[in-house]
């Protein structure tokens, strides 16, 4: 929200600047300041809502700034907000952006299955960012597909020399937004991605959240089938928060569910929380799907969880999410390779 709010200002004072119009043969440009009130913190009619913008511009005229909000704690996190927008436009380019891989496993064996991308930026402003903090904002700007397609490109490249390398190339998942979903060129994005090497689609799988897969659900479907046309698969991230409806789910093209942390948390704790798990996991068997538990933590979790015949888990009983380097060091044994 404050950072729609801030593009509308830049795009307000840039709209100024750009028209540039001349009186008795010189060129004059508009500058504009401005004053901004909320509703409904700053005023909840219009005449308070005036009143209060007046005085934010009052005091933007007297100041540096090109615009001020009313209350000054909307200023400050609007300039924030304008500030990570502009880094995060460069950050590709700048190759800030990295991916981590946390290790999947066998829940029986606890032999290495598989790794989940995850991605973090570099702000060489505030150090390693969590996703949390720009995935939405990537996703307001459009900036997401250009990353999205970069975290494809590199999963893809990093497998290959998985494979180069006769390291254990297991499988890597990378998470997909829901307007790469929607978009018309996805597809021919992902056949990009692995390229023409036959084994390069099978080094990779695609998380989507079973909301994202449940909005548009026939669309959903000709992507998915499209794409594990390719040889990639599906796994439906989030598994139980998005209310798939049972019906569909039969029809649906994917390969694994991975069961939310929140049940995985819930199933200790709450009443009926393994009673949960244990339908999921029932549900998941009888549609030949894999499972995969997120977020396991402690060791009674992980003795549950293989008593309910869960097939594989990540979480960070097992290991954290760590960059490719340690990723190999850690979980891939040198002995295949020498
Ligand atoms: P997610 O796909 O549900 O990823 C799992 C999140 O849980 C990750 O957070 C991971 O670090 C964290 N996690 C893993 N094991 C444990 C555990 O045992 N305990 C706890 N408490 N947490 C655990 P992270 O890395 O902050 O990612 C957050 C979300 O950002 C992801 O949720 C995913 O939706 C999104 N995301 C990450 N990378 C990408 C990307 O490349 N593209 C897109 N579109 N979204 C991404
Ligand atoms: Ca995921
Ligand atoms: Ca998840």
């Amino acid at each position: 929200y404050e950072s729609n709010v801030a593009r509308t200002l830049e795009k307000t004072i840039a709209g100024f600047m750009k028209h540039e119009f001349s009186v008795n043969d010189a060129v004059y440009r508009m500058a504009a300041k401005i004053g901004v009130a909320v509703f409904p913190d700053d005023g909840t009619d219009a005449d308070t809502l005036f009143n209060n913008a007046e005085v934010a511009l009052k005091k933007a005229k007297a100041s540096r700034d090109r615009y001020l909000f009313y209350a000054q704690k909307m200023t400050e996190t609007v300039a924030m907000s304008l500030g990570i927008e502009n880094r995060l436009r460069r950050a590709l380019e700048r190759q800030e952006f990295v991916l981590h891989y946390q290790p999947k496993v066998n829940i029986v064996s606890g032999r290495l299955t598989g790794a989940e991308a995850l991605i973090r930026w570099n702000d060489p402003v505030s150090g390693l960012t969590l996703p949390g903090r720009f995935i939405p904002i990537l996703e307001e700007t459009g900036l997401i597909h250009d990353v999205g397609r970069w975290a494809l490109y590199k999963a893809s490249e990093d497998h290959q020399r998985w494979r180069k390398d006769g390291l254990p190339a297991v499988r890597i998942a990378v998470n997909v937004s829901p307007l790469q979903l929607r978009n018309q060129n996805f597809v021919a994005q992902i056949q990009q991605a692995v390229g023409v090497a036959a084994d390069a689609a099978a080094g990779l799988q695609l998380e989507i959240t079973e909301s994202v897969i449940m909005q548009d659900v026939n669309r959903s479907i000709d992507s998915l089938l499209a794409i594990r046309a390719l040889g990639v698969t599906i796994a439906i991230d989030d598994f139980g928060t998005g209310f798939s409806s049972l019906n569909y789910l039969s029809k649906l093209p994917v390969d694994t569910l991975k069961i939310d942390r929140s049940f995985v948390v819930e199933m200790a704790s709450a009443a009926g929380g393994l009673t949960l798990v244990s339908v999921i996991i029932n549900l998941a068997r009888a549609l030949k799907l894999n499972t995969v538990a997120e977020g396991v933590e402690t060791e009674e979790q992980l003795r549950q969880l293989r008593l309910l015949g869960c097939d594989e888990m990540q979480g960070y009983l097992f290991g954290k999410p760590v960059p490719v380097e340690s990723f190999e060091r850690e979980y891939m044994p040198s002995s295949a390779s020498a």
